[in-house]
């Protein structure tokens, strides 16, 4: 991948894909973490003397304006986070105004566009629009890793017109993810849990054949043990996937641990009976929520030696603290291994929400942001957003 290193900036007007998606209450960003893991890119690009054109997409508006996903809102959050760097916004990211101000920027400054969905044309790969976006700058810089596994006008299209580089998020990305599925240092242990097994088949399949163990948790266990035979009472199940996941357990020898007790409850949303199951069976009138205590002993003495994990979804209800142990305990402990020098990587939005909802974001190695992104990164699936930079 070439890298925005090796690209001489100064003076051009350079493109840059970044990843705004932020969350917004009243049209303020409630979060800023996207903004600010742009920023090292930004800034380099703003000292090294470049004219900066942001853009970026925002929500799903379906290729209409919708003045709720306006990028505005970012830009007011830009200009605190970066108050001595001017920082222009137009309300378009394509036509004559937007051209009109991008030949006024001088270098330093940046130019945020307004929302590149507010088009169709932009999720549609749309070659014309890619030209017209291209036409804006001299160099096209990726760095939003959580949309180059989608093949859109401004991560696929824009390349083929301008010479591309990634941005250090993107690098810092894909050296990382690369550390889990190029020669992971050995014992390497993933961890996979969530909702279901029909989002995550792929990266368990592909995991398979790298990890010394992997590490089951969340509802998509119940579907394996269902197909061992095991009672899963009211549990989650995707009874369409019982075949596919005899499949792995078939494949996986004994690599893939699946958890010997669980966290039962009668009701998820206002439990009145909350149970640790003795083994791994569920009575009939419960619900799995979380993996129990046996589970989090082996399952920690398991991670212990690890010098690679790699952690996809919550192990149970997380979102609720009475089912939020199993993960908060996994979490701890691979915390623990990074201080050791282990490579600890979490990728997806929810197990991202998890680390955070325990505070345990600066002691990974690398979070990833990008949810879908990863995943596919991980499944071993080309992406599209990256070949391009190759
Ligand atoms: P995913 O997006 O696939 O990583 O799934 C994350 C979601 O899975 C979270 O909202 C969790 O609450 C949910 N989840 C995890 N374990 C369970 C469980 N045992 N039963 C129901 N939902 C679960």
């Amino acid at each position: 991948m070439r890298s925005i290193k090796d690209a001489d900036v100064k003076g051009k007007r350079i493109f840059v894909r970044g990843d705004l998606n932020v969350p917004l209450k009243e049209g303020e960003v409630r979060d800023n973490t996207r903004i600010v893991a742009l920023l090292p890119t930004i800034k380099y690009l703003v000292e090294n003397g470049s004219k900066v054109i942001l853009a970026s997409h925002l929500g799903r508006p379906k290729g209409k304006v919708v003045p709720e996903l306006s990028l505005k809102p970012v830009y007011e959050e830009l200009k605190k986070l970066l108050p001595s760097t001017n920082i222009y916004f137009v309300n378009d990211c394509v036509g004559e105004e937007v051209k009109n101000k991008v030949n006024e920027l001088k270098e330093g400054e940046i130019l945020l566009l307004e929302n590149l969905r507010f088009h169709p044309e932009e999720e549609k790969n749309d070659e014309n629009f890619a030209k017209e976006l291209a036409s804006l700058a001299d160099i096209f810089v990726q760095d939003a890793f959580g949309t180059v596994h989608r093949a859109h006008a401004s991560t696929v299209g824009i390349a083929k017109f301008l010479p591309s580089y990634a941005g250090f998020l993107l690098e810092k990305e894909v050296k990382f993810l690369s550390k889990v599925t190029e020669n992971p240092e050995k014992p390497f242990i993933a961890i996979i849990g969530g909702a279901k097994i029909s989002t995550k088949i792929g990266v368990i399949e592909n995991l398979l054949k790298k990890v010394d163990k992997l590490l089951i948790g969340g509802a998509m266990a119940y579907t394996f043990l269902k197909k061992k035979g095991k009672n899963i009472g009211k549990s989650l199940c995707e009874d369409e996937y019982l075949e596919v996941a005899g499949k792995v357990l078939d494949n996986a020898e004994d690599k893939l641990l699946l958890p010997l007790d669980h966290i039962v409850t009668d009701n998820i949303d206002e439990p009145k009976r909350i149970e640790n199951t003795p083994d791994e069976n569920i009575p009939d009138d419960m619900i799995g929520v979380d993996i129990g205590t046996k589970t989090i002993s082996e399952y920690a003495e398991t991670i212990k030696e690890a010098k690679t994990v790699f952690w996809n979804g919550p192990l149970g209800v997380f979102e609720k603290d009475e089912f939020s142990k199993g993960t908060r305990e996994i979490g701890k402990i691979v915390a623990e291994l990074t201080e050791k020098g282990t490579v600890t990587v979490v990728g997806g939005g929810d197990s991202v929400a998890a680390v955070k909802k325990e505070n345990l974001q600066d002691k990974i190695s690398h979070i990833s942001t990008g949810g879908g992104a990863s995943l596919e990164f991980v499944e071993g699936k080309k992406l599209p957003g990256l070949e391009v930079l190759e």
